[in-house]
């Protein structure tokens, strides 16, 4: 499922310039988007990066101030919200408290004067997909979080919209629901071939349900991929750092004589007295070449990098530190070292019952090691 590869596949919704300013104020900064059908696309970004914005231009509740969205091909600037064929989920999940389940799933269809019967089954199919059988005649103050979660995206879907925005839909879960609720959200969305669009500022449950994420920062797309790509080849350091706690080391880089010709290979210059960092990489944009001399910042994620008492005999990297801190997580530990010229790094490890392994403990000297091909380098 990768339509957005697809030259023949015409995306569902388009942005195209979209600029949104209120006052003096820019919002979304000239903004180019495609979400194709089926897709579960996720919006992540911190506070305020404009998440909300485009959403509701989305919805129809905010008007682009330059720039024209089409839906199916048409611009819909002058389309209301009704009239849009585009549902949006709220937070606050904004059920009627004095309707039964039924009857607010039920809301939307018997305001455009549809049928009785085509109603009903209408909405047994919306209780049957969000598992509300049970819960039917009862008032949203008698279910759980969860569950009133469950009736407005029955609600929201009963309709059949083409598209469906979930602002923040988990935000109000504790986490262990959270997680159960993501996979149903994904259930739902594969059932019944929707297109979703989330918004969230939780990188986990991005990754967790999107096909693609969009990543935000101050009213602008910064990186739109698939959830492995954007983890594994960030392509900046605001990137590398939301989706996850990552190590960012800035240095000099030096093209390295051994690169093969589809490769790009280069010793970092990163602190005095210590040996260059060495990184590769293979494929794609991350394989780009960069210009001798550059400044970069070379990226490494904690559970890449490896410990240990001795110094591995082959390994590209390794820099001797000390242990300071240990974050214990269960089924991993993340480990603070620190190099004797201050620099903090995290690593993480497994801990596993199976293979008997050293455990490290504070102020214990240990090897930092990792791979060639371990972390990224970046240049902005
Ligand atoms: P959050 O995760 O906190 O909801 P967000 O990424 O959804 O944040 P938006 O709500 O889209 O952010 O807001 C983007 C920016 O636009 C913010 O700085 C906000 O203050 C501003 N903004 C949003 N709506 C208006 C408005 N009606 N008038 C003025 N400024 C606004």
């Amino acid at each position: 499922f990768a339509p957005w590869e697809d030259a023949n596949e015409k995306p569902l919704i388009q942005f195209k310039g979209v600029t949104k300013r209120f006052g003096t104020y820019t919002a979304i900064d000239n903004l180019n988007l495609d979400i194709y059908r089926r897709e579960f696309f996720a919006l992540l970004g911190p506070s305020g990066c404009g998440k909300t914005t485009l959403m509701r231009m989305l919805a129809g509740f905010e008007d682009a101030t330059e720039g024209t969205i089409l839906l199916d091909g048409k611009d819909i600037g002058a389309v209301p919200p009704n009239k849009r064929s585009v549902n949006m989920m709220f937070q606050s999940y904004a059920l009627f408290p004095h309707l039964s389940v039924w009857d607010n799933i039920a809301f939307g269809l018997r305001r455009e004067k549809k049928p009785k019967d085509e109603i009903a089954a209408r909405v047994e199919e919306m209780l049957t997909l969000t598992r509300l059988g049970r819960f039917a005649k009862r008032k949203p103050h008698q279910l759980s979080g969860g569950q009133r979660q469950r009736v407005a995206l029955a609600r929201s879907l009963a309709k059949s919209p083409k598209l469906l925005l979930l602002d923040e839909p988990l935000g109000a879960l504790d986490k262990k629901l959270r997680e159960d609720t993501q996979f149903e959200l994904m259930d739902i969305q594969e059932k019944t071939g929707t297109t979703f669009v989330i918004v969230t500022h939780d990188q986990e449950e991005a990754m967790t349900v999107a096909s693609r994420i969009g990543v935000m920062n101050e009213g602008q797309l910064v990186q739109t991929s698939t959830p492995d790509r954007i983890y594994e080849t960030p392509n900046s350091r605001y990137v590398a750092d939301f989706i996850g706690a990552v190590n960012i080391l800035e240095g000099r880089a030096t093209p390295r004589p051994d690169a093969s010709e589809d490769e790009a290979a280069y010793d970092i210059a990163w602190a005095e007295g210590y040996e260059p960092i060495h990184a590769r990489r293979t494929n794609g944009a991350a394989a780009e070449k960069i210009a001798p001399g550059s400044q970069v910042y070379f990226a490494i994620r904690p559970e890449k990098i490896t410990l240990s008492e001795e110094r591995p005999a082959d390994a590209a990297n390794a820099f001797q530190g000390k242990v300071l801190d240990i974050g214990y997580l269960g089924s991993l530990s993340t480990y603070h070292v620190e190099l004797p010229n201050g620099t903090v790094i995290k690593a993480q490890t497994a801990n596993s019952r199976r293979v008997a392994r050293r455990s490290f403990t504070w102020e214990d000297t240990v090897w930092l090691s990792w791979t060639a091909t371990a972390g990224v380098l970046l240049t902005s």
